[in-house]
């Protein structure tokens, strides 16, 4: 392998993301039980999500506007306003959460920090996302941080540009087979997928892959012996 550049996700790779997502989604179906089953409600949302990404892009705030307009739609404009407050109230909780760190990650980020570049590229809120890697106090082992307002082929074309490297001296990793892994393994790149127990129903995909720079591990640390091989 010619690899010179490791670059990460970071959400649900580095860090705990969607389980604080789902915790809030079912706060917000909860709080429309009266207008619809809460299992709708969540069809709903997600329905004003996909509509909303290209407009808002991923992130929490973005979560938020597709809240209050779901609760809207929802209570065909009948809600209390305390609903709307709610939601707000339920995103910038969101903002507020801790970062807790995935296991394994600050040892292979240390073991890895010497031998390859190692950036970090994920898609998110800018300042929400600054914030995460400001409180997860990885920072340090970055040589880049690139917020994304997505992870198609064309994005990581222009990500392995700016790093001035070839395709195939890139590698990402990340929990997500359809953002972090396929469009690079498309460019010539490496993937590595490290499933994560939740995934966003907008990230499945339900193919199998086979690629000879694709693997497949369970936890972080079982990239070390063929990283460092
Ligand atoms: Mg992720």
């Amino acid at each position: 392998m010619t690899i010179k550049v490791i670059a990460f996700d970071a959400d649900d790779t580095l860090w705990v993301n969607e389980p604080y997502f789902r915790e809030i989604e079912i706060k917000f179906c909860q709080l429309l039980e009266d207008y619809l089953p809460q299992h709708t409600v969540a069809q709903e949302l997600f329905k004003t999500e996909i509509d909303n990404l290209p407009l808002y892009g991923y992130g929490v705030k973005g979560f938020m506007l597709s809240m209050v307009e779901t609760a809207l739609r929802v209570s065909e404009k009948t809600l209390n306003v305390e609903v709307i407050e709610k939601a707000i109230h339920y995103g910038k909780e969101l903002l507020e959460k801790p970062i807790e760190l995935l296991e394994g990650v600050e040892e292979v980020l240390q073991a890895l920090q010497k031998h390859y570049r190692l950036v970090v590229a994920t898609k998110g809120d800018l300042l929400d996302q600054q914030r995460k890697l400001r409180k997860s106090g990885l920072g340090h082992y970055f040589h880049h941080i690139e917020i994304m307002s997505d992870k198609k082929e064309i994005d990581y074309e222009k990500l392995i540009k700016r790093l001035d490297i070839q395709p195939d001296e890139f590698m990402m990793i990340g929990n997500s087979l359809k953002s972090d892994v396929l469009p690079v393994l498309a460019i010539g790149g490496h993937g590595v997928h490290v499933p994560y127990h939740i995934t966003w129903a907008h990230e499945h995909i339900d193919h199998h892959i086979e690629h000879q720079n694709f693997r497949q591990v369970k936890t972080l640390s079982e990239i070390l012996p063929f990283v460092l091989a």
